[in-house]
């Protein structure tokens, strides 16, 4: 079961920045929703597995989604903030930012830009690409985009028509099954042996 992370600090800790009314309903009604609604989903989707009915699944995944990244979301920004703090950060981090930004000041321009041009809403990230060695600042509209921020990848199936319609139209079940024959569970294996 997921649980909340104690704030890690006072409520009124961040005064003036970030008032303690907007702190304790953000924290004690906002965030709480999204990690108890999550152990809801899971929930269900347990219910669902045992009883082999996957009439809902679209809605199931869709809620594990935006209930799972809300309570993901939410966490590292909670973590992510304090005050009085170390407010640079330390030759590590800066060293990579210098690369990859080309200075703090420009990296800090466009996370300011990209932040204020989130539509509607959403976050902003600075995220760390491992297949790209690099770091990015990204939008998030709303939160889920029907992933769970920080989630690995071990097993990939492209659902786009560009992969199966020329030889199964729009038999999209034949191709799940066929795909099912060729799966190499090794390198799957090899993924998960990796982080786990
Ligand atoms: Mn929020």
């Amino acid at each position: 079961m997921l649980e909340m992370i104690p704030l890690p600090y006072n409520l009124d800790a961040l005064e003036p920045f970030y008032n303690r009314q907007t702190l304790d309903i953000h924290y004690h009604i906002l965030y709480k929703g999204y990690v108890d609604n999550t152990n809801k989903t899971e929930e269900k989707l347990a219910k669902a597995r045992l009883e082999n009915n996957f009439e809902n699944i679209k809605c199931l995944e869709r809620d594990l989604s935006f209930y799972g990244s809300g309570a993901i979301l939410h966490q590292l920004f909670f973590e992510n903030m304090g005050f009085p703090t170390p407010s640079m950060p330390d030759n590590h981090l800066m060293e990579q930012i210098t690369k990859d930004f080309g200075s703090f000041n420009r990296f800090q321009s466009q996370f300011t830009e990209a932040a204020k041009a989130v539509e509607a809403s959403g976050w902003c990230l600075l995220v760390w690409v491992p297949t790209f060695q690099k770091l990015e600042i990204l939008q998030c509209e709303k939160h889920q985009n029907l992933t769970l921020w920080g989630c690995i990848p071990l097993l990939v199936l492209d659902m786009w028509e560009h992969s199966y319609f020329l030889q199964y139209q729009a038999n999209r079940a034949d191709y799940i099954t066929a795909f099912k024959n060729i799966i190499n569970w090794k390198v799957v294996n090899k993924r998960f042996e990796k982080i786990s």
